[in-house]
Formats: C-alpha cells, structure tokens, sequence
C-alpha cells in the first residue's frame, strides 16, 4: 500500500473520468482535471488540463476508468461495538478495551471509503481520545467527531449497563450533563428521546426527556456550538425533538406529514439507519441477539420503510447513516445503506450519494469543507470501480473502493 503526504508546496492532478462533486443532486462532471494542494482541493477544472499547465505539479494520477467521488461521511456509527449479536455481553469490556477496538472499526471504515465518521455515543470518551490520536498522527484513520456519553433519562434508552449512557433528570441535571460532555471535548451531544430496541424497559413507541429538558441540553450545547443528535424512534420523541431545536433525527421510525412538516420548518435533518432494525431481524434470531429485542425490531421494520419514503416524499434533508456497531451491522459493511435507502427508502441514486457528502458535511456544520470537491475543502477523496448510479450496490464491497485519498494523503492505493 503506498503511502505519502504531500507537502504544502507539492501539488496533485488527478485527472479524472465521471465524477460525483457532491455540490448537489445533480453535481456530476464527465471528466475533470482536480488539483490537490497542501491537503485541499486547490482546482477543479472541466475536462482535462495537459500536463506542465502547473509547475508546481510533483505527480499525475489517471483516473479515467473509475468513478470519483468525495470521501463519504456516516453521521451515524458506535465505533465501540463491532455489531456482535449479544450486546448484553459490553457489560465485560473495559473503556481501554473499547478504545482499541473503535481503533479497529474506524479503519475498516477508512478501507471502505468513509473518510469520516460520526460517533453516536459509547460509554465514556474513547472515541474522543481516538479522534484526538488520529488528529495528532499517532494512528491513521478517518476522521471523527464523537458525541461521548449518550444523555439519558433515568429507565431511558441508554440507562443499561451495556450502554451506560449519562443518567440526568430535569433542566439542572441536564444542562450538567452537557456541559460534563464538552469538558471531556466532544463534538456533538448525543440524547435519548425515545426509548429503541437495544434497551429492555422501553418501546419505541416511548417518548423520553421532557420538552424543558430537551430545550435545556440544545441551548446549552448550542452556547457551546455544539450541535445535538436526538436518538428519536417514537412520534412524540420525534416532535418534541425538532420543536426543541435539535439538529439531526436520528433512526426517525415513526414519522407522519406532521412531523415531517416541522422537520422541515426548523431545518432539521434526520438519519434514518434503514439498515440497523434489517440486519438485528434478519440475523438475530437463534444467534444470540436477545428475543426481546428482536421483537422490538420486527415490529418497526414496515413502519420505518414508509417513514422514510414519507420524508423522502415532503422533501425532508435525509443524512446518511448505518448504527454500525450494532448487531451484524459491521464497520466496513457502512455502504449497505446505500441500497436500503435507493430500494427500501425511495431515494435515487444520486439522491443516496448526496445523503453521505453534501448532506452529511451540512449535519456536521462542514458544509463545503468537507463531502464536496470543491476549491478549498479537504481534499478527502475515493475511487470507485463501477458506476455507483446504475448499480449502487458497488459501493458496499471494499475492493471496488480503489483509492482513498483524506486530507490530500493517499491512504490506499490499489489502482
Ligand atoms: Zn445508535
């Protein structure tokens, strides 16, 4: 595997066949001439520019016969689980051990073309001290913004001893909990406002968190411009959610035209993990996942389809997202969504691209720094063998994802 760093000085051309920018839906070049330069995107020119245009070119990279694409982002991973059947089993790990094991899962993730990750909560802080050590060159991987401790009400969706998420009650708790999270230095606060399936004393038919305590944790996280991701399953959870400012819905089960409607007035986005439920009720049974939460899961499966074409439908931003880590639902397996969002969510091809690039980037607050190619973003970057808008399944096998560029490094070359 070749690796190198280009210095500031050093310039790369990429000279390209069909390319997705991630600008937009309808953001495609046929072939374009992309320079890279001290780890951003410097040019993008339409067509092909001959070579000695630019002196400061040091390498020339022919891409014509694959398919360019930003690095994609899943806004939605735990990379402290590594999707093992019995989750009840977590209760064993040390955070130490969680560490190297979110090590491990970010690159699988990396390998599978997802230059970035965002990290739905864990028990403590290992995904904050694995962003930390990657940023500072102590490790490769991609990058990461980490949300922390999961904010839970006392019984709620994180209050498990597997999960072992911050217990906190009322306003005053609440707004402890986030401020304890950005001490530690999370990115994001993660909260839970319905109960789910990985938790046995709630459905996801339960709302969780009060409309008092849910403004509280978003106008103490966004003082602190913090954005805040709302575990929200159920139809309540989900409006209480969006009216008290939070930014991105994640799981999103139990939507209606309502909801959507206010989704789209406060300019949430929701993340839908279509294949998060499909994988637990599909494997689960007889190989360990509890029955309690393979009842759980079931039950929801149609009502998430039709939620999601909804969205879809009103015009809702949908943000890409896996839950990877839960059970079967492996880290490098992240582009199995790609297919259950065009098929199961009604999404178009291009539709799904965009859902992990431009889309993604905005949920993060990178909107046009990272998930595009565009002059002066990071120049995070992959190349497909296959054309991901007639067959988007390519994108789910890791050896069609040939070369991986993040930050203007080469991560994996296999061109
Ligand atoms: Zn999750």
């Amino acid at each position: 595997m070749e690796r190198k760093l280009l210095s500031a000085q050093d310039s790369i051309l990429l000279k390209t066949g069909p390319a997705f920018l991630g600008t937009g839906v309808n953001g495609f070049v046929d072939k374009s001439s992309i320079i890279i330069k001290g780890g951003k995107f410097e040019q993008i020119h339409p067509g092909q520019i001959p070579l000695g245009t630019n002196s400061d070119i040091r390498e020339e990279i022919d891409l014509e016969n694959y398919y360019v694409m930003p690095g994609l982002i899943d806004l939605h991973v735990h990379l402290c689980m590594s999707g093992e059947a019995d989750f009840t089993r977590k209760i064993l790990e040390s955070p130490n051990y969680e560490t190297m094991k979110a090590y491990a899962n970010a690159k699988r993730s990396l390998d599978a073309g997802f230059t970035t990750l965002r990290d739905a909560g864990s028990s403590g802080y290992q995904t904050v001290a694995l962003r930390d050590s990657i940023n500072n060159g102590l490790v490769e991987g991609p990058r990461i913004f980490a949300a922390g401790k999961i904010l839970t009400e006392t019984g709620g969706h994180a209050d498990t001893p597997f999960l072992r998420g911050r217990i906190c009650d009322g306003a005053d708790e609440v707004r402890k909990a986030v401020r304890e999270q950005v001490k530690n230095g999370v990115d994001f606060i993660k909260m839970t406002c319905s109960g789910g399936g990985m938790s046995p004393q709630d459905s996801p038919k339960h709302s969780q968190f009060s409309l008092e305590e849910i403004s509280t944790a978003v106008i103490e996280a966004h003082s602190k411009e913090r954005k805040v991701a709302a575990h929200a399953q159920s139809n309540t959870g989900i409006k209480n959610s969006v009216i008290s400012g939070i930014d991105t819905i994640e799981h999103a089960l139990y939507l209606d035209r309502e909801a959507c409607g206010l989704i789209i007035e406060r300019g949430c986005t929701i993340v839908p993990t279509m294949i998060s439920p499909v994988m637990t009720a599909k494997n689960g049974r007889g190989n360990g996942v509890p029955d309690w939460a393979i009842e759980k899961t079931e039950i929801a499966i149609d009502a998430h389809r039709s939620s999601v074409n909804l969205a879809h439908d009103m015009g809702v931003k949908i943000g890409f997202g896996t839950d990877a880590g839960t059970p079967f639902n492996y880290h490098g397996s992240n582009a199995n969504e790609f297919e259950m969002l065009v098929d199961s969510g009604g999404l178009t091809p291009s539709e799904a691209l965009y859902s992990a690039t431009g889309i993604a980037a905005e949920a993060l607050g990178k909107k046009n720094i990272l998930g595009t190619i565009t002059k002066g973003a990071f120049a995070d970057l992959i190349v497909v063998k296959g054309d991901p808008l007639s067959d988007i399944g390519c994108l789910k096998t890791p050896e069609n994802i040939k070369f991986v560029v993040k930050g203007g490094k080469i991560i994996k070359n296999e061109l």
